[in-house]
């Protein structure tokens, strides 16, 4: 069988990962999978249940009992909580806050790497998060690792909010950034760090497009040689 080809995107917090990673795997024909959806879905769920989150042996026993299900349609992806559609609850502000903290725990870390490789089995892949790269596909044909000024990254985010109808504070927005950054680079098991292998391309002034194009002349070039 031929190899499967795989492409990991990592990096800091809103640096456009998941827009970018849809965008190239529309393109290429290749599934998307957002592992921070999953992460996420997780928080969203010990959250549900008051399941105490620092603890790694509940949150994991939690996970063995939850099935998360990333599904594909001409919208997008949709993320399926044991068969409830959560796709915008996992973003509330309540989750994104207590994310970082439960994917620190090596327990869960295990498991959801088990998954995430499982659904990169038989697909070719674009697989976005912190520590792809790194730790869940590491013979990945393509490894980028996206990043942009906190600045930038609060104006986006800013803007996302805003045509959701909600009014954050920009400062806020900068903190929580700045905030899940430091604790997704400063946890003790597969930190967010930069593979040494991976091509690093600051976003800060660059379109979405022009990002996008990079990364498929990066692939293109991987997939002749
Ligand atoms: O990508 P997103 O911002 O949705 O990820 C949410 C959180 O999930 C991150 O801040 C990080 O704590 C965690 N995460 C992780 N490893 C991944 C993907 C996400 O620890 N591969």
């Amino acid at each position: 069988m031929e190899r499967l080809f795989q492409i990991a995107i990592d990096g800091p917090a809103a640096a456009g990962k998941s827009t970018v990673a849809k965008i190239v795997a529309k393109t290429m024909g290749f599934v998307y999978i957002d592992t921070g959806a999953m992460y996420r879905s997780l928080t969203f769920k010990a959250l549900k249940k008051g399941t105490d989150l620092k603890s790694g042996l509940k949150l994991k026993r939690l996970l063995d009992d939850t099935e998360i299900v990333l599904k594909h349609n001409e919208d997008g992806q949709r993320v399926f909580v044991d068969g409830e559609d959560v796709s915008e609850r996992i973003r509330y502000p309540d989750v994104t806050a207590q994310v970082s903290l439960v994917s620190s725990f090596g327990e869960v870390r295990t498991e959801m790497v088990r998954r995430q490789r499982k659904l990169a089995e038989h697909s070719n892949v674009v697989m976005d998060g912190r520590d792809i790269g790194t730790h869940v596909l590491p013979g990945a044909q393509v490894k980028i690792f996206l990043k942009a000024s906190v600045e930038e990254r609060a104006n986006r985010r800013f803007k996302e909010e805003e045509q959701k109808g909600l009014h954050p504070s920009i400062q806020a927005l900068r903190e929580a950034i700045a905030l899940r950054d430091k604790k997704d680079m400063e946890r003790a098991v597969s930190p967010l760090v930069k593979s040494a292998d991976a091509i690093e391309l600051d976003t800060t002034s660059l379109s979405i497009d022009e990002v996008v194009d990079q990364i498929l002349k990066i692939a293109e070039e991987k997939i002749r040689h």
